[in-house]
């Protein structure tokens, strides 16, 4: 494993890496997409050709990076790693184009803040395998085509619609990671406890994953905070109420929303008497970016059925007035 830019994906990094998956079958959840995948895989396999190139969508901590590592993994080929704010010029681009080696995964994360210019290099690099070094400076640089041996790139977002169509269409695969349904996350807690050493029964599990955000990154962080709390007070294993006590000190909600989403929660009910309110006035109210409130905050939220989106703006729904411990106000209410 080679590192592009070594830039830290979550807020644990090296500690993510012990709790990765390497291999399809220990990647949890996502039945769909992994027998997608396992099919895709298991042709190119077959053809002795590097498969095309894929594109993974979703928010963030689903399991993007750790997709990528287990393709090449499955393939047995390297994998190079480095994300679009990463690369300023496409010079860098370039650059890593022409050092790849046969059948490589290249991964590109956060691939619709690539420049433009790199963005174009890379259409050419993944239709026809081959890019133009620039030689020399000023007006005696010239470009040299250079022939690239096949690779797969693997392009995550957080925002597919924001990725230009030229290059969405150069993807053969595009797969879109969802938030993991409580189960499925349970079971991720029961495997990383594992990884961890840690003994956590079942009602315990279920306790941390109502409390994930259905998020696997954030249920590993928990975990950890759970162990903390196990160490300290030198317990056998992790109970339920040992879960609902640590991560109360953390001040986790225990539905998993975090602080991001209650404000956005509350300057919809607060400020708007429940919506609806228009995105940026929004993201301004709670000091945040737009973009940051549409794809990292929104989608849960919606999905729990706290928010709607609306052509006139987003509204809060009477879930979302009860868990703030408001109600409607009646006359409001239409
Ligand atoms: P980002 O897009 O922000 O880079 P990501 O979607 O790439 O995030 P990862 O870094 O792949 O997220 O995953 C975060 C953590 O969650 C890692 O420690 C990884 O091991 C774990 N993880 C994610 N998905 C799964 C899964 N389906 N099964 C087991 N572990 C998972």
């Amino acid at each position: 494993l080679r590192m592009v830019s070594s830039q830290p994906i979550g807020n644990e990094p090296v500690s993510d890496e012990e709790l990765r998956p390497h291999v399809l079958d220990g990647f949890i959840g996502q039945p769909q997409l992994k027998a997608q995948l396992r099919l895709f895989l298991d042709a190119a396999r077959k053809r002795e050709t590097p498969p095309d190139h894929i594109l993974l969508a979703g928010p963030p901590g689903l399991g993007k990076t750790t997709l990528a590592m287990i393709v090449a993994n499955e393939l047995e080929v390297p994998i190079r790693i480095t994300s679009g704010p990463a690369i300023q010029h496409a010079g860098d681009l370039a650059s890593i184009l022409s050092s790849l080696e046969p059948g490589e995964v290249l991964f590109v994360d956060e691939v619709h803040r690539l420049p433009r210019a790199a963005e174009e290099l890379l259409y050419i690099a993944m239709e026809d395998f081959r890019v133009d070094v620039m030689v020399g400076k000023g007006p005696g640089a010239s470009s040299i085509p250079l022939t690239l041996p096949r690779f797969t790139m693997i392009g995550a977002t957080t925002r597919e619609g924001m990725l230009p169509s030229p290059l969405r269409a150069r993807f053969g695969f595009t797969a879109h990671l969802d938030f993991y349904p409580h189960e499925e996350l349970e079971k991720l807690v029961e495997r990383s406890a594992g990884v961890l050493g840690l003994r956590i029964d079942r009602e315990a599990a279920h306790e941390l994953a109502l409390r994930s955000r259905g998020t696997p990154r954030i249920a590993n962080r928990l975990l950890r905070r759970v162990r903390d709390w196990v160490i300290v007070h030198d317990l056998p294993q992790a109970s339920a109420e040992d879960v609902r006590q640590a991560l109360a000190l953390y001040q986790i909600d225990a539905e998993g929303l975090d602080r991001l989403d209650i404000a956005v929660l509350n300057a919809i009910v607060r400020n708007f008497q429940g919506g609806p309110v228009g995105l940026n006035t929004l993201a301004a109210m709670v000091g945040e970016e737009s973009e940051t409130v549409e794809t990292v905050c929104e989608p849960y939220l919606v999905r729990e059925g706290f928010l709607i989106r609306t052509p006139k703006g987003r509204v809060a729904t009477p879930k979302a007035w009860q868990h703030l411990g408001m109600r409607p106000n009646e006359d409001d209410v239409n």
